[in-house]
């Protein structure tokens, strides 16, 4: 591991100065260090100084005047994953939470680290493959080699890695909004559906974060009306990233579809919402073939790979039989 420089921030505004004032080029926050340290290890992620934040008084769950709740940036995962207030308005967070690495890592992984984590793409791991994210301008070993685990909406030929989080897809069918504080105290709020960046010609750009900018809370706006759950498909039963996962949101009304959110997991670079499927839903009959319809749109621009021509039909499926199930009232399930 490459020598650095360690800083422990006991505030926001110190952390933030470190960050921005800091003459060294590279600085990284450290959270729970879940995924962080492991990109250290291997050489990857190569930062001159670390700012550790996992001290912050940001760890707590609170109500916001409006019905909502505010996560803060290094709350643990699960903690929130078994907040009771979590588990009844926004159940699908919890169920996201819990379909995800293990209790260990839930315990020390925090809510910004979840949202900042990196690709899990084995070409970005490996210190001698090609991978445009890790080193710009050195092409990407994924379009023509192993990529099963690789997107199928929104990629670029520079980078078609996906964003490998369940907790991002939750949240961003529920219209998070992830508060920021950067430079001399400048606050900011973005909608969590536009803090991740698409790949194009620069996937070393992963978010709108300027430098030094910290992820100070993430804010759930009051619960939606509906049933909602989120359901994960993936190689193995635990202890694994998802293949396809699905964040839906549905609301029915005399047999009509009154409201309906659907966001993908697996998919993209970012957490992908289907809004243009989700607004043909509305008004329509809620039943098989509209939800059929529906997931067939959702996935319409979906190109993929060599090796992942089975993820458009996977998630087309899984979105059909998920609103399937909210609307008879059932739950969906992990697989
Ligand atoms: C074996 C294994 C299996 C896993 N399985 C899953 C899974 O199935 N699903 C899933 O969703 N995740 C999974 N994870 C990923 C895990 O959820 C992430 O490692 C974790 O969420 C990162 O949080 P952290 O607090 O440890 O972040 P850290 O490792 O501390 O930081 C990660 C990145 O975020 C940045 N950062 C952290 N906090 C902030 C902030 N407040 N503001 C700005 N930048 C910040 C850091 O600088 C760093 O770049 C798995 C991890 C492992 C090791
Ligand atoms: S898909 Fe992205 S992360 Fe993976 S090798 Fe290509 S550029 Fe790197």
């Amino acid at each position: 591991m490459k020598e650095f420089r360690y800083t422990r921030a006991a505030t926001v505004d110190e952390a933030v100065t470190a960050a921005t004032t800091t003459p060294e080029p590279s600085v990284r926050y450290l959270a729970g260090g879940t995924n962080l340290i492991d990109l250290m290890r291997e050489g990857v992620e190569q930062p001159d100084r670390v700012v550790d934040i996992s001290r912050l008084a940001l760890a707590d769950i609170d109500e916001l005047p409006d019905g909502g709740l505010r996560f803060g940036a290094v709350a643990r995962n699960s903690r929130i994953a078994r907040d009771e207030r979590v588990r009844r308005r926004y159940p699908m967070v919890a169920q996201a939470i819990l379909n995800g690495a293990s209790p260990q890592l839930r315990n020390k992984a925090t809510v910004g680290g979840n949202l900042l984590q990196r690709t899990r793409c084995g070409y970005f791991y490996d210190t001698t493959a090609a991978c445009n994210k890790r080193m710009p301008g050195a092409g990407c070993d994924a379009l023509h080699g192993f990529n099963r685990m690789h997107a199928i909406l929104g990629a670029s030929d520079s980078c078609i890695a996906v964003h490998p989080s369940d907790l991002c897809v939750a949240l961003a069918a529920l219209d998070a909004v992830v508060q920021l504080r950067g430079a001399d105290g400048v606050q900011r709020a973005v909608p969590l559906t536009e803090f991740h960046r698409l790949p194009g010609e620069t996937p070393h750009v992963e978010t709108v974060l300027a430098p030094g900018e910290l992820v100070t809370a993430v804010d759930l706006p009051p619960a939606p009306q509906g049933r909602m759950t989120y359901v994960k498909v993936r190689d193995r039963a635990s202890f694994a990233f998802a293949l396809i996962s699905v964040a839906v949101v549905l609301d029915t009304q005399e047999g009509r579809v009154r409201a309906a959110r659907i966001a993908l997991g697996g998919v993209a670079h970012k957490p992908w919402r289907a809004f243009q499927a989700e607004e043909n839903l509305i008004g329509a009959p809620a039943e098989d073939q509209t939800f059929r319809h529906a997931a067939g749109e959702a996935l319409a621009s979906a190109r993929p790979y060599q090796h992942n021509a089975f993820k458009p039909e996977l998630a087309r499926r899984l979105i059909h039989r998920t609103l399937v199930e909210l609307a008879s009232g059932e739950e969906g399930q992990s697989r």
